[in-house]
C-alpha cells in the first residue's frame, strides 16, 4: 500500500539517501526502561538539514510522530504503533567556543560533562550521571543534586511545527521543575551552554562524588526510567512512596524498587501494561493515605 509514509519515505531517499531507516523497529531496544512495541519507522537523520528535512515533511504530511532521544525517560505501550520515530541520535556534534558549548540535541549529557571537564570548565557536574541527551534534557529540564539544564543554557534552536527553525534565549525556554516550552511542540536541533572556567580536579572530582552517591542510592542494576514521579512541592516522591509501604510492591514484571522507592524497575520481562498499573496503585494509595497526587515525570507514549 503506497500510503502517507511510504512516499515521504521514498521522497527522504531521493533527498537525504543517507539518513538510517528501520521499519517496524521495537522501541524497547531504544527505552531505557527496555519496554516499547514497534514504530512504524525508526528514522535517523546524519544532518541537521536532513532532521528539519523530516520535521518539516512529518508535520505538513499529518503522519504522527515524535522525537527520540535516549529514551531514557520513556514508557511506550507493547503494541505496533501508527507513529514515527524521529532519532536525533545521529544530531551529536560538539563544538567550543571560549566558556561555551555548542552541542546537537543527540549529544548525551555524560560524554558534554566530559567535554566540559576537557576544557576546564564547571557547571555540568550534575549532569554527568543523567542517561539522556542534550535534546531531551532540555525538554525536560533534567537535573540532580542542586543544578538542572536550564542553569547552564543559554540558547536553543529549534525547529517549530509549522517549520521554522529558530533561535530562543534562556529566557524564552519556560524553565521550570521538569518543564520546558518544548513539551508542548518543537524540535531541538543544537544549543549553546554558557559554561565558566574552574579547576579540573575539582570539576573531575565532583562528577566522581555525584556519579558515586547514584550508584548507591539508586537501582541502576536494572532497567528503568529514573524517578517515576515528579517531585510534590515541599516533598519527595520516594519519601511518599516508601512511607506508605509501597517498596517492592510488584505487578508482573514491574516493581516499586526496593533500593529506591522514586524509581519503578524492569525486572526482566515487564510490560507498559505491568509498570501502568504499577504506577496508577502507586497514585492511588499515596493519594489515600498522604493527601498528595503524584504526577508521572515520565513521558507516556501509548
Ligand atoms: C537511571 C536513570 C537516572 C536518571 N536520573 C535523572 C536525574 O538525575 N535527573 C533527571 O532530571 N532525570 C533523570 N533521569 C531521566 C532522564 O534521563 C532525563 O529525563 C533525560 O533528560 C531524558 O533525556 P532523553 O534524551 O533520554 O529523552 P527521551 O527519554 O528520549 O525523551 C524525553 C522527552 O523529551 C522529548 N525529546 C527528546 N529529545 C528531544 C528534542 N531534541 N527535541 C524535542 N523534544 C525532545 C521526547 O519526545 C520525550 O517527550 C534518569 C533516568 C534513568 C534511567
Amino acid at each position: 500500500m503506497n500510503d502517507g509514509l511510504d512516499r515521504l519515505l521514498a521522497d527522504l531517499r531521493g533527498e537525504y539517501p543517507e539518513t538510517g531507516v528501520t521499519l517496524g523497529e521495537p522501541m524497547s531496544r531504544h527505552t531505557t526502561f527496555k519496554i516499547g512495541g514497534p514504530v512504524r519507522a525508526l528514522l535517523e537523520p546524519k544532518s541537521i538539514g536532513a532532521f528539519v528535512w523530516c520535521v518539516r515533511e512529518l508535520e505538513g504530511r499529518e503522519l504522527p510522530y515524535f522525537i527520540l532521544g535516549n529514551g531514557s525517560n520513556l514508557l511506550i505501550s507493547d503494541g505496533g504503533h501508527k507513529e514515527v520515530a524521529l532519532s536525533t541520535a545521529r544530531l551529536d556534534t560538539v563544538r567550543v567556543s571560549g566558556d561555551s558549548l555548542i552541542c546537537g540535541a543527540g549529544v548525551v549529557l555524560s560524554r558534554l560533562a566530559n567535554a566540559a571537564l576537557g576544557e576546564g570548565l564547571t557547571g555540568l557536574e550534575f549532569a554527568h550521571g543523567i542517561p539522556g541527551t542534550l535534546g531531551g534534557g532540555i525538554t525536560m529540564n533534567a537535573g540532580a543534586y542542586g543544578g538542572e539544564l536550564g542553569d547552564v543554557v543559554e540558547s536553543v534552536t529549534f525547529v517549530e511545527r509549522d517549520g521554522q527553525v529558530r533561535v530562543v534565549p534562556k529566557s524564552e525556554c519556560a524553565f521550570a521543575y521538569r518543564s520546558s516550552r518544548f513539551q508542548k511542540g518543537g524540535a531541538i536541533l543544537s544549543a549553546t551552554l554558557r559554561l565558566r572556567p574552574g579547576d579540573p580536579k575539582a570539576i573531575k572530582a565532583k562528577m566522581e562524588e555525584l556519579m558515586e552517591a547514584r550508584r548507591e542510592k539508586q537501582p541502576l542494576n536494572y532497567p528503568s526510567a529514573g524517578s517515576t514521579f515528579k517531585r510534590p512541592e515541599g516533598d519527595y516522591a520516594s519519601r511518599l512512596i516508601d512511607q506508605c509501604g509501597l517498596k517492592g510492591l510488584q505487578v508482573g514484571g514491574a516493581q516499586v524498587s526496593e533500593k529506591h522507592a522514586g524509581f519503578i524497575v524492569n525486572l526482566g520481562n515487564a510490560t507498559f501494561s505491568d509498570v501502568y498499573a504499577l504506577m496508577a496503585m502507586v497514585v492511588t494509595k499515596v493519594y489515600k493515605e498522604t493527601g498528595v497526587r503524584l504526577e508521572p515525570e515520565v513521558k507516556i507514549i501509548v
